[in-house]
C-alpha cells in the first residue's frame, strides 16, 4: 500500500480522473428522496478495464457507458464497479452516465458522519473527507477535481444554495430548478448544496461580492455577527493575493451544526455559532479555506496541515489585524498549550486516525509563525502570495511547499537562511518532538 493510499482505503482511484460531472437531481425534502443522473466525463490515467467510482446508500437504476463497451457494472460496499469489454489506454476517454435514487443520509466514517444531511427543513451537505459519494457517484479523492453542472429540482418554496455560479432558475407549478456551473476545478468534497427556507442578503457588493444565505429568524443577529467579514476578506487579499473565485457565500442554517465548514465558494455555520462565544474565530478560518484548501487542495489528506495550518494562522492574522492578541501572543498561548500534550504526531505524515486532531491545526499554524519570524514578514508573505499564486486551482503536497520555502529562503537571506528554513521545517514537520518557539 503506499503512502497516499493509508489515507484513502478502498476510496476514490488513482487509475483515471474525472474532467467534469453533470449532476441532474431531484429532491423531494419531505420524504428525503433524491434522485437523477449523473454523468461524468473520465480520461483514463492508466490502461485498465475497470472504473470503479464510489457511490454509498444510494441505488444505481440504469448504468452506461459513452466511448467504451459496458460489459457489466457491480455496486458493493459503495463501490460502483464498472466493466468493460476491453482495455482503455492511458489518456482515452469516455462517459459514464449512472442513473440512480434513494434516500440519502450521511457516510459513516472513521471521522463520524459525513456527506448529505437532512435537516429540519432542507438539507446539506458536508462532505470532509469521504461524504461527496452520498450524494452522487464520484472519485471521491481530494487530488482529483473537476468542474461541475448541478441542476436541482426541489419544491418551489426552498431555496437551494450549490457551488458556482448560478446560471439558470425555471419556477414550475409546484416545483423550481436551481442550475449551478462551477467553472473551477473542485475537489469532490467541496461540493455542495444546501437546501432551506432561506433568503439572501449581500454583505459586500464588491471587489468580490460577498453575500449570507440564512432563514428569517437569524438574518439579523447573522448580519450583525459577520459585520467585519468585508473586512477580513481585504486582509486575506492583500496578505494571500487575490481570493481565488467569483463570489463568497456564507450559509447560516436553521438548525445547530457541530463545526462549521467549508466548501467551494462557501461557508456553513449553524446558528448555535451566532451565540458561541469562541465560534466568531472560525469566521476568518473558514473564509481563509478558499484559499487554502479549495484553491490549494491536499492532493491527498497526507497533507492536511497545508490546509488547516494556514486556516488556523489566518485566524491569528486575523486577530492582529484587528486589534485582538498579536499572532505571536496567540502563537506562545498554544504552544503552551500544546507542549502539556501528547508529542507523538508527525505534521508531515499524521496518520489517518488523526487528520482533523486539533494539534494539526495548531502546530500547523505555529509552523507558519516560526517560518515568518525567521524570514521576516516582507519575505514570508511574498512565499505566501507566491505559494498561492503558482498552485491556484491546483494539487499541492508538503514536499511542494517544502522546496518553494527553500527558494524564497535562498532570494531573501542566501544558503544561511535556506538552511535555517530547512532545519525549521524538518523540526515541526518531520518531527513529533515539539520545537520550542523563536525568542525562547
Ligand atoms: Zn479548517
Amino acid at each position: 500500500m503506499s503512502d497516499a493510499d493509508r489515507y484513502e482505503p478502498s476510496h476514490g482511484s488513482r487509475g483515471f480522473h474525472v474532467e467534469h460531472y453533470d449532476l441532474d437531481l431531484t429532491y423531494r425534502v419531505s420524504a428525503n428522496r433524491l434522485s437523477g443522473t449523473a454523468t461524468l466525463q473520465v480520461t483514463m490515467l492508466e490502461d485498465a478495464k475497470e472504473i470503479t467510482l464510489d457511490l454509498v446508500g444510494l441505488a444505481v437504476d440504469k448504468l452506461s457507458v459513452a466511448g467504451a463497451r459496458l460489459v457489466k457494472y457491480r455496486h458493493r460496499d459503495g463501490r460502483l464497479v464498472v466493466r468493460l469489454s476491453e482495455k482503455l489506454a492511458a489518456g482515452a476517454e469516455c462517459t459514464v452516465t449512472v442513473r440512480y435514487s434513494g434516500n440519502p443520509g450521511p457516510v459513516a466514517s472513521a471521522w463520524g458522519p459525513v456527506g448529505w444531511e437532512e435537516l429540519d427543513e432542507g438539507a446539506l451537505v458536508a462532505s470532509q473527507p469521504v461524504g461527496a459519494p452520498s450524494w452522487f457517484p464520484c472519485n471521491d479523492r481530494p487530488g482529483d477535481k473537476a468542474t461541475y453542472r448541478t441542476s436541482l429540482t426541489v419544491d418551489s418554496p426552498y431555496f437551494v444554495l450549490a457551488h458556482g455560479t448560478l446560471v439558470d432558475r425555471r419556477v414550475r407549478a409546484a416545483t423550481t430548478t436551481w442550475v449551478y456551473a462551477e467553472t473551477h476545478p473542485t475537489c469532490t468534497y467541496l461540493a455542495t448544496v444546501q437546501i432551506g427556507h432561506y433568503s439572501e442578503i449581500v454583505l459586500a457588493g464588491g471587489p468580490v461580492p460577498q453575500r449570507l444565505v440564512v432563514g428569517g429568524k437569524h438574518a439579523s443577529s447573522a448580519t450583525r455577527w459577520l459585520e467585519r467579514q468585508p473586512e477580513m476578506m481585504t486582509l486575506f487579499t492583500e496578505l494571500f493575493g487575490p481570493y481565488p473565485f467569483d463570489a463568497y457565500t456564507l450559509v447560516v442554517t436553521d438548525d445547530d451544526l457541530e463545526i462549521p465548514l467549508e466548501a467551494q465558494g462557501v461557508s456553513i455555520f449553524g446558528s448555535n455559532h451566532l451565540d458561541e462565544a469562541d465560534a466568531v474565530r472560525l469566521v476568518p478560518h473558514e473564509l481563509a479555506h478558499q484559499w487554502f484548501g479549495n484553491s490549494l487542495s491536499v492532493a491527498s489528506w497526507q497533507h492536511i496541515w497545508l490546509n488547516e495550518g494556514f486556516a488556523c494562522y489566518a485566524e491569528w492574522l486575523w486577530s492582529e489585524a484587528s486589534g485582538g492578541p498579536t499572532a505571536d501572543a496567540l502563537a506562545r498561548r498554544f504552544w503552551t498549550r500544546l507542549h502539556k500534550l501528547d508529542q507523538d504526531l508527525v505534521l508531515a505524515d499524521p496518520g489517518p486516525d488523526d487528520l482533523f486532531d486539533d494539534r494539526i491545526y495548531k502546530r500547523g499554524a505555529l509552523t507558519l509563525h516560526t517560518l515568518r519570524t525567521a524570514m521576516g514578514d516582507s519575505a514570508f508573505f511574498d512565499l505566501v502570495r507566491d505559494w498561492v499564486a503558482r498552485n491556484r486551482h491546483g494539487v499541492v503536497t508538503t514536499e511542494a511547499f517544502r522546496s518553494l520555502a527553500a527558494e524564497h529562503a535562498v532570494t531573501a537571506g542566501g544558503t544561511k537562511l535556506a538552511v535555517r528554513v530547512a532545519s525549521i521545517l524538518l523540526a515541526w514537520l518531520d518531527d513529533e518532538h515539539l520545537p520550542q518557539l523563536p525568542g525562547r
